[in-house]
């Protein structure tokens, strides 16, 4: 793996705790390989607890450093960051690929797309500011300011291995918070070579740690218990952030989930088709299916139901699946076996209850984890997919009659993260928009998602915003300070 990249020192193994880069305590290690070859491409340190609670230890320290810095100074620090991430886009691209699976031009933009929540918050950071309360006493006056909350923990999904770390690390460390941060098993290199790259910015020791590991929960569990950590924030499974949710309740730290969806992608008659069944299909496959925003129910009005199928399939029949790494693949392979496995029991679900399958359905034959992009008719609403996330290139294709049932059907599920609808009818637009209970709407777009908005969902989607100018209100707490015996 090595030998393909212009600077190998980016591969790092190790956890990065205090600024140093270390074994776990025990020697431990764990594979990571890539999922279009299953070839192993590293063996990385596997850290427990021990290892966790020294890095939220070192962090403590740092944090009040750092927090009693200008925003300035942290700014210069993050905006080097930025610029080496920007300067070593390919070898990070490849990084990321290989262990991801993710086609290398998906890896690229992730990666720009990562530094731009470093840009962004190191600009943000130096905007911060307080208000002033008039209060019944003339002598009296009173102020709100906000500070850091202080050391924050954090823990990420394999499908964005380093945009889920900087959307999380640039407004933390920008504000003057302290970050520990556990990349998933499956994908720890791109967070490291990250790491790597903060170190070489000079990025003080102990403000941002990457702690690895092969068995989750004792990391997890040290990072929800610990009474330093402030504030805990997850993107990851519903399942989970639930659980590590109700962990963090005994310290009553702050949270923010980002946490899965069941994304409707609804196209009514009045519709551009093609433009739909384009926005649809990137919405669907992009990274193999495996977003939190990508179309989960494609809902389409029966009028023009048919017509949007042979357009989407049409669409379909385009891509090229394949090893990321060869450029001419446009979709790579899905990160495991398991996650293939379940997929595939989603689809043979809706089959078994009188789904047909219109393109695509074959899974493995391509490589053990790949599998063909996928269309779904005839499929119903006490189908497996209709219900939950299905996290793969497989598209159920959904009929309705009316705006009311588009946005009832939209609407039946616990999820609330993206949803988006093809109109051309602007009264609709605001209509359907206004009554679909989801935190991120697309409105004859598909391509919600940049520093610039506040990404978050509603309902088991989880809470909180991250990005925009909202992305630093996470980490600040309000401090209230009343001035009194002021004179008359
Ligand atoms: P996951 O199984 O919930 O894992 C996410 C992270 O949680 C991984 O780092 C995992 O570590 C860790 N984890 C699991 N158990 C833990 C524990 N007891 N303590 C501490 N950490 C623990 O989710 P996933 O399958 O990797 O990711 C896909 C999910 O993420 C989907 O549901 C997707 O919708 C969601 N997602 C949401 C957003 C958003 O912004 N809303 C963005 C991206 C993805 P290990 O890898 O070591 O098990």
């Amino acid at each position: 793996m090595k030998d393909l990249l212009k600077d190998p020192t980016l591969l790092r193994t190790q956890a990065y705790i205090n600024g140093e880069w270390v074994d776990a305590d025990s020697g431990e290690t764990f594979p990571v390989r890539n999922p279009a070859t299953q070839e192993v491409l590293a063996e990385v340190a596997s850290v427990g607890g021990a290892e966790t609670r020294r890095a939220i230890e070192a962090a403590e320290v740092a944090q009040k450093a750092w927090a009693a810095r200008t925003a300035m100074e942290r700014s210069a620090i993050l905006r080097k960051w930025n610029d080496l991430i920007l300067e070593n886009v390919e070898d990070l691209a490849i990084i990321m690929t290989l262990e991801q699976g993710k086609v290398l031009a998906e890896s690229r933009g992730e990666i720009v797309y990562a530094a731009s929540f470093i840009e962004w918050f190191a600009e943000e950071g130096k905007r911060v500011y307080g208000d002033v309360f008039p209060l019944p006493q003339s002598t009296s006056r009173g102020v709100a300011i906000r500070q850091p909350v202080g050391v924050v923990a954090a823990v990420t999904p394999w499908n964005f291995p380093s945009a889920m770390l900087t959307r999380k690390c640039g407004p933390a460390l920008a504000v003057g918070c302290a970050m520990v941060a556990k990349p998933a098993h499956e994908t720890p290199l791109s967070m490291l070579a990250l790491a790597e790259l903060a170190d070489r910015a000079g990025l003080p020791a102990g403000l941002l740690s990457i702690v690895p590991g092969a068995h989750a929960k004792p990391i997890g569990d040290e990072m929800c218990s610990n009474p330093i950590v402030r504030k805990f924030t997850f993107t990851g499974s519903t399942r989970i952030g639930k659980m590590l949710a109700a962990q963090c309740t005994e310290t009553m730290k702050r949270t923010s989930m980002e946490l899965g969806g069941n994304a409707p992608v609804i196209v009514f008659d009045d519709a551009d088709l093609d433009k739909a069944a384009v926005g649809a299909a990137a919405s669907k496959y992009r990274n193999s299916g495996q977003t939190c925003i990508c179309a989960n129910r494609i809902l389409v009005q029966e009028g023009v139901y048919d017509e949007f199928v042979e357009k989407l399939k049409g669409v379909v029949g385009t891509f090229k699946i394949g090893d990321g790494m060869d450029e001419s693949s446009t979709h790579g392979p899905v990160i495991t076996r398991k996650a293939l496995e379940d997929i595939k029991e989603m689809v043979d679900d809706a089959v078994a209850h009188g789904a047909e399958i219109a393109a695509g359905g074959d899974f493995g034959a391509e490589g053990e984890q790949f599998i063909q992009p996928t269309i779904l008719c005839n499929v119903t609403d006490d189908m497996r997919v209709f219900k939950e996330e299905i996290f793969g290139p497989v598209a159920p294709i959904f009929k309705f009659k009316t705006e009311e049932e588009a946005i009832a059907m939209a609407n039946d599920t616990e999820f609330g993260l993206a949803a988006y609808l093809f109109t051309r009818d602007q009264g609709r637009s605001w209509r359907v928009s206004e009554g679909i209970e989801y935190g991120m709407v697309g409105v004859n777009e598909v391509l919600i998602s940049s520093t610039f908005i506040p990404f978050g969902g509603i309902k088991e989607s989880g809470q909180g915003r991250e990005g925009s100018s909202y992305g630093v209100d996470d980490y600040l707490e309000m401090k209230y300070i009343c001035f009194g015996d002021l004179g008359a």
